[in-house]
């Protein structure tokens, strides 16, 4: 059952690193049924979709990722400093970033046009050694990438810095707009441009290693989309990326963050008593409540104010009135708890808890928002029963006995 030992701090999100690694392992045993020498990259930006850049990354390396996807520089440095020597994509700068770091660390850069490209050239130049670059397509999702009509123009300027030696063009792709909508035709038609746009830059002379267009969506309902690699960032995290056609459980995948608290004061409200601002919320009848010490500050999205619901004092109950920023009241009903007692405002969906798509429903919001949102003071704390969670990246004893792995005595058999 569940890895989590009993909570002491005020809120804390825990993330179970061998989720990461299972999840990892998941997507791609399914994605090389269909393509069996498909590669996995898995998608870290964002701090880890909330996770922990540095930890996920380790997590999704145990897993069998094969790259690491990051949208920004930074992002990709921070795993270089980590010990991550592995292939990491980065596809996000602006004009005038300074990229000689990223070449020097054997980064691969992303570029949307000539102009782009250009400031990869001179960054190469300025090292002195050729970078790693992959061009990008605009097939439809109207942000970055180059649109069809300019994509001539990129790969044949992207084959002539290749021949000067300044740069190796190692990817080619392109990023779906609708794929968590499988009948939305927008799909096809990008699945046909992108078609061209890797025919195109063969024509020009190149041979990038990697030709991607998949995200966690296209990995799992477009699998003729594949090419040589997916992109699966949320599905690594165990949500869904397309929550009105496929569970987590349909696939296997389990969500690796559990997000609780403990509750401030526990007390009865009598019939008719309003509850936080605004007093949107009154109790019908004698009520006990919880005050529960996490709100906006923390990450959780106001609008799910009266609509998200948390497991506590052994069910799902209501958050009740509106959500602060430090602090939200659950109605409790007859319900007989005390301060100090555990709050789990979604974490696996195993133990009856919501799921971060529950909060995502009622905040009107996506799973990947609720994850990236939570931090405040949330207190975040990495578990694992196979040594991930220690920063020795490939552990060669099998006791540790720091904080950090005391995790993995304390769960009782497997998941
Ligand atoms: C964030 C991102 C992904 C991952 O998307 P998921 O839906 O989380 O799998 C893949 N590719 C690009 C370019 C991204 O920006």
């Amino acid at each position: 059952m569940s890895l989590l030992p009993e909570i002491v701090a005020r809120a804390e999100a825990v993330v179970d690193l061998d989720a990461i690694a299972d999840n990892v392992a998941t997507l791609k045993r399914r994605v090389r049924e269909h393509a069996p020498r498909a590669l996995m990259m898995t998608v870290v930006k964002a701090d880890g979709y909330g996770h922990g850049i540095v930890e996920a990354a380790r997590a999704a390396r145990a897993g069998g990722a094969d790259w690491l996807g990051v949208a920004v520089v930074e992002e990709a440095l921070a795993l270089r400093a980590a010990g991550d020597t592995g292939p990491v994509l980065s596809w996000l700068t602006v004009p005038g970033e300074d990229l000689a770091p990223a070449v020097e660390a054997g980064i691969d850069l992303t570029a949307y046009s000539g102009e782009e490209l250009d400031e990869v050239v001179a960054a190469a130049r300025s090292v002195g050694r050729p970078a790693r670059v992959q061009l990008k397509a605009d097939t439809g999702l109207g942000r970055g990438g180059a649109l069809p009509d300019a994509w001539p123009g990129l790969v044949d300027h992207a084959a002539a810095v290749e021949r000067s030696g300044a740069v190796r063009v190692t990817g080619v792709w392109s990023h779906f707009a609708c794929s968590d909508e499988p009948d939305h035709p927008a799909n096809a038609e990008q699945e046909r441009v992108f078609a061209e746009a890797v025919q195109a830059a063969e024509a020009a002379g190149l041979r990038p290693e990697v030709r991607h267009l998949s995200n966690s969506a296209g990995a799992l309902l477009r699998p003729w989309s594949t090419y040589d690699l997916v992109r699966c960032g949320i599905a690594s995290y165990g949500l869904s990326p397309a929550p009105d056609v496929v569970t987590p459980g349909d696939v296997g995948l389990v969500p690796a963050m559990t997000a609780r608290t403990r509750m401030a004061m526990v007390k009865r409200l009598p019939a008719g008593a309003g509850v936080s601002y605004g007093h949107t919320w009154t109790a019908e009848r004698d009520t006990t409540v919880a005050l529960v010490p996490v709100g906006y500050g923390d990450g959780l999205h106001r609008l799910a104010s009266s609509r998200a619901q948390v497991l506590a004092a052994g069910a799902r109950r209501p958050v009740v009135g509106r959500i602060c920023m430090d602090q939200l009241v659950v109605a409790l009903d007859d319900a007989v708890a005390r301060a100090g007692d555990p709050v789990v405002l979604f974490g696996t969906g195993e133990d009856g808890a919501p799921t971060a798509q529950d909060w995502a429903e009622a905040g009107e919001t996506i799973s990947y928002e609720v994850l990236t949102s939570i931090g405040g003071r949330f207190r975040r704390r990495h578990v694992s029963r196979r040594g991930l969670a220690d920063p020795t990246p490939t552990p060669t004893t099998t006791t540790t006995t720091t904080t950090r792995t005391t995790m993995a005595t304390a769960g009782g058999g497997e998941r």
